[in-house]
């Protein structure tokens, strides 16, 4: 099973026939005005700070203190220095009393972070935000979802950005969404990609070949050896970053993305809601089914509004049980993995731009995740028996930690 509900690929998706602009077509799934096409969720982000930079002498960017390590390295990649901001109890979104201590009148912007599709609460980092006078990134992106559930539907973010990564629902293999409600900010981010992202041939030409990868390759049986094989041997070295695919790279690539793999999205995305709407019913039974076991959080969202489901994010009563889980389950092909697996202060290469300042709620909350796909391929039957894992080892016998 692979790790999230990716939407596969079909041959007819490939061909080179015309078809409508990408950008417009994603803009009408989102019900947004326009959106800027970008090779990933990371180019965009570092898009969206440079047009911010340039029109501020504010310098430095807030996270939360578990999230994607790429998120950190694109804030450097700007000359922009990074705070990180520990979590709310039980929870990823930003504790609001901390975040609102650490903004001031340096912080350009704050960055809420829907993590595993799940809704952040992105007015308390609003609120704080705005009592500094800094701006709202919206980190989603895991959290490609449609329309009036969208998340850039809510007034409180400046910008907004989604990845279509591997693994993230839609994929160009990799690539990103970018949207800003206000025109002025949208243009500056227009310009400021037309001079800071340039066309690379060779690049485009590995994207388009590690697609037609994706397309061969992301169906049950081919992904026990793309997929299942690799991350059992990284397992087995102990080499838990590379299990989940959250080692950095040396160099961001940043390039446009080429006509034949926006083509490609055109023709996926036009099956996107229906298969996002199979997801949501599959989530919310499933969801259900795991609230019934006692000392086991999984995470939903608030009444009235339906963030993406790509996996069920779970959280352990403690590590011993997360790890107990793991041992009958990560190598099981079923679809539980982890999310990143450190908080980022943890990260030996963030050391020089991560600040070491002891996030522990952000490290208790990396120590007892773990994700359950939320992929059309995983039967009940295979449901069930994770359920009955998670249970068994989130019960007293072992839990005495
Ligand atoms: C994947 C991810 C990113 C980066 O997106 P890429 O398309 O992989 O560059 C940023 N933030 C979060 C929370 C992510 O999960």
């Amino acid at each position: 099973m692979p790790p999230t509900a990716g939407l596969p690929l079909g041959w007819r998706d490939l061909s080179a026939g015309r078809t409508a602009d990408f950008a417009e077509r994603v803009a009408a799934f989102l019900e947004v005005a326009e959106v800027q096409i970008e090779c990933s969720g990371t180019a965009c982000l570092i898009v969206a700070l440079s047009a911010l930079r340039d029109s501020s002498t504010r310098r430095t960017v807030i996270i939360p203190a578990y999230t994607c390590p790429l998120v950190p390295l694109a804030i450097a990649n700007c000359g922009l220095k990074v705070k990180i901001c520990d979590l709310a109890r039980e929870h990823f979104d930003m504790d609001p009393r901390r975040l609102a201590a650490l903004c001031d009148s340096d912080t350009l912007a704050v960055m809420p972070t829907h993590l595993a599709g799940r809704i952040a609460d992105l007015e308390a980092a609003s609120m704080c935000a705005q009592r500094v006078g800094a701006r709202v990134i919206e980190d989603a992106a895991q959290a490609f979802a449609q329309g009036k559930r969208n998340l850039c539907a809510s007034p409180a973010a400046d910008v907004t950005f989604f990845s279509l990564a591997v693994g993230k629902g839609l994929t160009l293999y990799e690539g990103g969404v970018l949207y800003a409600p206000d025109t002025e900010l949208r243009s500056a981010m227009a310009a400021a990609s037309a001079r800071i992202i340039g066309r690379h041939r060779f690049l485009e030409c590995r994207r388009v070949v590690q697609l037609l990868g994706y397309a061969a390759l992301y169906r049950p049986l081919a992904l026990s050896f793309a997929y299942g094989a690799p991350l059992r041997r990284a397992i087995d070295r102990g080499d838990l970053a590379g299990a989940v695919g959250d080692r950095l790279p040396r160099r961001l690539a940043l390039h446009r993305v080429g006509s034949w793999r926006r083509r490609v999205g055109t023709r996926a995305l036009a099956r996107l809601p229906e298969f996002q709407q199979a997801a949501i019913a599959r989530a919310n039974t499933r969801v259900s089914r795991l609230q019934r076991v006692p000392s086991l959080k999984v995470f939903a969202d608030p009444p009235g509004v339906q963030g993406s489901w790509p996996c069920l994010l779970v959280l352990m009563p403690t590590q011993t049980a997360r790890d107990s889980a793991l041992v009958w389950l990560w190598r099981a092909g079923l679809g539980v993995t982890r999310l990143f697996v450190h908080a980022l202060e943890d990260y030996p290469d963030l050391h020089s731009i991560v600040p070491q300042v002891g996030a522990v709620r952000a490290r208790n909350f990396a120590s007892r995740t773990l994700t359950v796909t939320n992929s059309p391929w995983l039967t009940d039957s295979q449901f069930e028996h994770i359920a009955a894992v998670l249970a068994e080892a989130a019960g007293p016998a072992c839990s005495i930690s």
